[in-house]
């Protein structure tokens, strides 16, 4: 099985791109935000938990997403790997997936980290506010928080991806096409 980690800041195309990654390569597409998202709008406990934190830009705690990702990785079938969009966000995270990949003696394959300079961030969440529709999207103080957070936590993955040889970095300005074309040539080496 193939294990990527879909890295990026928020807007940086993430989502965009997942579907075509998923398609060509035969992978389950998990997404925290899309998974915490419908515990929310179907009124778990769970999304209960998360909602607050979720809408004002903060993680959910660690044990929150590190659930839903195992039980998914145990009920899926049928497929050549997995896409995991969101997760790992912080290097705590980034342990656990380690440990339990290995207690099946599997491992990451690659980071595919698509990049965008800070500035192109904010466009890109004002673009996207405007079709989604998302909570977190539409308040400029609440992108500040998420983008921070990013900076604070998620960014220092880079390294932790870098410093095990699995991190590839594409270039995410210019069209939804060319984006995914430097993903296809990258992820085609794996
Ligand atoms: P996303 O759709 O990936 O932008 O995620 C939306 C929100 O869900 C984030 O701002 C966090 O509040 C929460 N979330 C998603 N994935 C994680 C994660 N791996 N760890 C903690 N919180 C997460």
């Amino acid at each position: 099985m193939k294990y990527y980690v879909l890295f990026g800041p928020p807007g940086a195309g993430k989502g965009t791109q997942a579907g075509a990654m998923v398609e060509r390569y035969n992978l389950c597409h998990l997404s925290t935000g899309e998974l915490l998202r419908s515990e929310i709008a179907a009124g778990t406990a769970l999304g209960q938990q998360a909602k607050s934190l979720i809408e004002a830009g903060n993680l959910v705690p660690d044990e929150v997403v590190e659930g839903m990702i195992e039980a998914k990785f145990r009920s899926t079938k049928g497929v050549d790997g997995f896409l995991l969009d969101g997760f790992p966000r912080t290097i705590a995270q980034a342990q656990v997936l380690d440990k339990m990949l290995d207690a099946s003696g599997e491992d990451v394959t690659a980071c595919i980290s698509i990049m965008i300079p800070d500035q192109l961030i904010h466009e890109r969440i004002a673009h996207r506010a405007t079709i989604e529709g998302r909570a977190d999207d539409a308040r400029p103080e609440i992108v500040e928080n998420r983008i921070q957070t990013y900076h604070a936590k998620t960014e220092p993955l880079i390294d932790f991806y870098r410093k095990a040889g699995k991190y590839e970095e594409i270039d995410g300005m210019g069209s939804i096409d060319d984006v995914r074309t430097r993903i296809f040539n990258t992820m085609d080496k794996f």
